[in-house]
């Protein structure tokens, strides 16, 4: 059975260039790139290259990037060591209710540690309003973070408008890029971000590595001691074939950009209209217009989103119930809950999240099993019998 993978904001297949150029270096270049002999030198030049075409795509000093070992470290990295740095002039952080746990986590560890945190509304799309990001700004505000495109239902902040609120300010902004990077256009200035996560499995590239964008000037504190690597920032010999690979994958992302992304909202757009018409009971979660061009949240009233994913799973279908970190909890996803999304609706979503391995083929086959699946759950729902004979008593 072909599997058809949906699952792109969860992680990416590594594209074969992408595993080609790693298996180069894991065969024949292992010298550790802080030595100054030849094999030494040869991972040196590998690896500064990466760092070379990464700044190039985003508009930075190629001094400017770290790498590290994703988005998580990259995230936990700017929010920690901001706060670090900065503890003299105040203790408030502002951020969303929508974030990843890699930036919500540290704020909550922060908080027990005597910090304040504002976690910003969004609306019923997914939004966070600017304004509210310039009003929650106190005289103690040392560090905002934003996420450019939230992996759960691809909403896109507005972040150059918060950008030039916190620049205004002088107040150091993050922004979280790793489901945006390489898919929509990033440059640092127009953004006006200090810091910048991105992650490479994201991108068609490997696991465990990613990089953090680091503005000259900005006050930033290590959480890790050890030598000298990444400007101390981010000590430990580097994952060189990772970040080659990385770097690789991302050139070739970008590269792409304008085909990839009319392709992908194309066949998303025709699923959302496939499923609107074969299946009652549904709503599109995230903004209609304004959200990553790969990513479709459906809620599906009356039934448990696990069910649905284990149904396609049978047909070799995989997708998401909620971003893969939190699935395994029953909690309803916090990003749904904050846009207003009721426990029971939450609990029925479903993400589908394309990449550049999908074809027409692909939406077709889930527009054929997907509406059979969910009316076959409905069928064993008492709550979808009882709505049914409510909705049969109320006509006649
Ligand atoms: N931030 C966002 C928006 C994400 O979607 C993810 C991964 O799902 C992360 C951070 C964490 O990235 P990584 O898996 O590279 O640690």
């Amino acid at each position: 059975m072909a599997r058809i993978y949906l699952d792109n904001n969860a992680t990416t297949p590594v594209r074969p260039e992408v595993a080609e150029a790693m298996v180069g270096l894991l065969r024949g270049c292992y010298g550790n790139p802080s030595t100054l002999y030849c094999i030494g030198q040869e991972a040196h030049v590998e690896m500064e290259h990466a760092r070379d075409v990464l700044a190039g795509l985003i508009g930075a000093d190629r001094e400017e990037i770290i790498f590290t070992s994703g988005g998580t470290e990259g995230d936990n990295i700017s929010i920690f060591g901001v706060a670090k740095a900065n503890r003299k002039k105040g203790n408030h952080i502002i951020t969303t209710k929508i974030e990843h746990h890699a930036v919500l986590n540290p704020c909550k560890a922060l908080e027990k540690e005597g910090w304040e945190v504002t976690y910003l509304p969004v609306d019923r799309e997914g939004l966070v309003d600017p304004d509210s990001v310039g009003r929650a700004i106190t005289d103690k505000t040392v560090l905002i973070s934003v996420m450019h495109a939230n992996n759960e239902v691809g909403t896109i902040q507005p972040i150059e408008e918060i950008g030039k609120i916190a620049n205004a300010k002088k107040i150091t902004f993050h922004s979280d890029t790793v489901q945006s990077f390489c898919k929509l256009p990033i440059n640092v200035d127009k953004l006006g971000v200090n810091l910048l996560t991105a992650s490479g499995h994201k991108l068609y590239g490997p696991k465990g590595v990613g990089l953090l964008y680091i503005r000259k000037g900005t006050k930033i504190m290590p959480m890790m001691y050890g030598g000298h690597q990444e400007r101390s920032l981010r000590p430990g010999t580097e994952n060189v074939p990772g970040i080659v690979g990385f770097g690789r994958a991302a050139e070739l992302l970008h590269s792409e950009m304008g085909t990839e992304e009319p392709r992908l909202r194309k066949m998303r757009d025709r699923l959302w209209d496939g499923i609107k018409k074969a299946v009652p009971f549904i709503r599109l979660h995230g903004h209609p217009e304004n959200r990553l061009a790969n990513t479709l949240n459906v809620g599906f009233d009356f039934v448990e989103g696990e069910s649905i994913i284990l149904s396609l799973d049978e047909y070799g279908i995989c997708a998401a119930s909620g971003s893969a970190c939190t699935s395994d909890t029953l909690e309803p996803s916090h990003v749904l809950s904050a846009m207003g999304v009721p426990p029971e609706h939450a609990h029925g979503a479903i993400r589908f999240s394309l990449g550049r391995e999908n074809t027409e083929s692909d939406i077709d086959k889930l527009l054929e099993v997907l509406p059979k699946a969910v009316e076959n759950l409905r069928s064993f729902s008492p709550i979808y019998k009882e709505y049914l004979r409510s909705q049969g008593s109320a006509a006649g």
